[in-house]
């Protein structure tokens, strides 16, 4: 699942060493390079066992092996669509399935807006494995020896595996995102959610090292390698969430009515050159136009301003040079943080008019304002 990556929020293309394979779910599909690599070993891995079972294959054994790596694959692919379908049910946009050496991910813009969502996004992943797996198991048993029972019987493994590794409570597995849910539902803090699941996936990280350093020990040699692997990804990964989680908890001291640039409010009919004396006495950085009952229906735009002419000014009214408020462009003013972002994202503009509870106008807060507060807080 994707951080909450700044504004403005821009669809990723095809990354760098991924190929796109094709649609889940409506969803794009694509394959790191690196799974070749690992799909080649699996093969590798796979041919003396394959020969055991049915002796007399050659090389074909290898093939059988890839075989098994690509119903692998597929079993990870069916774990990360199920992610991608509960979040489209949510009404989030899912941007692509990756498919990589260590299994799959699944991009999703935005975050979860309650624990529920965050739940049942993150669950269906490891509820689908076990199941794949279970079925899996109950085929191996009415399965004959060989080669099907074989690919069988790794399917199961796999599938069993992948479903109740990934329910370990860290972050950045499922399970940590189950964790996350539980510590935000109780707390009703998605921030300390996070930081609870992500040191939970450290703590993780570093019981993986110990269980790579007793391996060792044990005189294993792939293990171990494995495994020092599986540890540094779990450890970015949980990192990665702290980090977005600072970013996010950061966010949330920027204030919309704090940015709100002073703004005086004119009846839209009122001629332009007393509008732009009463601003300068007032000192406003902007005029917003309202109805004769104090709603704002249009913003004064300085470029406009400046290009009438100073001898006109008096003869034309201010609502000439106001543009119209679209949608989305009128905020609460007590909106902030990652809500005030999301907003901006939804409805790109350079400035919003803030509009208190009674409906009167607040202010103005220019695009600029935020970015500029969203650095500051960083
Ligand atoms: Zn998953």
């Amino acid at each position: 699942m994707s951080g909450p990556d700044l504004p403005p929020a821009r669809p990723a293309p095809a990354p760098r060493g991924m190929i796109r394979i094709g649609r889940i779910a409506g969803t794009e599909v694509h394959v790191s390079t690196s799974w070749f690599l690992i799909a080649a070993l699996i093969a590798y891995l796979m041919g003396p066992r394959v020969d055991q079972v049915q002796p007399g294959l050659g090389g074909w054994k290898y093939v059988v092996g890839l075989a098994f790596a690509i119903a692998l694959y597929l079993a990870v692919l069916l774990h990360e669509a199920s992610h991608a379908v509960a979040a489209r049910r949510y009404g989030f946009h899912v941007h692509s399935i990756t498919l990589h050496f260590l299994g799959g991910a699944t991009a999703i813009e935005g975050e979860a807006k309650r624990p529920r969502q965050e739940f049942w996004i993150a669950v269906v992943g490891p509820i689908t494995s076990l199941l794949v797996g279970a079925a899996a198991l109950g085929l191996w048993f009415v399965t004959p020896p060989g080669l099907l029972r074989l690919v069988v019987e790794g399917l199961a493994g796999a599938n069993l595996i992948i479903g109740v590794l990934n329910l370990v409570p860290g972050l950045p597995l499922d399970g940590g995102r189950v964790l996350k849910a539980g510590v935000w539902a109780a707390t009703g803090r998605v921030h300390t959610g996070t930081v609870v699941a992500a040191w939970g996936g450290r703590v993780t990280a570093v019981l993986v090292v110990l269980w790579a350093v007793w391996s060792a020990g044990a005189g294993s040699v792939v293990n171990p390698v494995l495994l020092c692997v599986v540890a540094v990804f779990l450890w970015t990964g949980a990192t990665q969430s702290l980090h977005s989680a600072k970013v996010v908890g950061r966010l949330s001291a920027v204030v919309a009515s704090d940015l709100a640039r002073r703004t005086l409010a004119v009846p839209d009919d009122l001629p332009l050159a007393e509008a732009v004396r009463r601003a300068q006495e007032a000192r406003a950085g902007s005029i917003v136009t309202i109805t004769s009952d104090g709603r704002p229906i249009g913003v004064v735009d300085e470029q406009a301003v400046k290009a009438m002419p100073e001898d006109r000014r008096p003869w034309v009214p201010v609502s000439m040079v106001a543009r119209g408020l679209d949608d989305g462009v009128t905020l609460p003013a007590s909106i902030t943080g990652s809500q005030l972002v999301e907003a901006i994202r939804r409805t790109p503009a350079s400035e919003y008019v803030l509009v208190a509870d009674d409906g009167s106008v607040f202010g103005v807060l220019a695009t600029a304002d935020v970015a500029r507060a969203i650095r500051q807080a960083g």
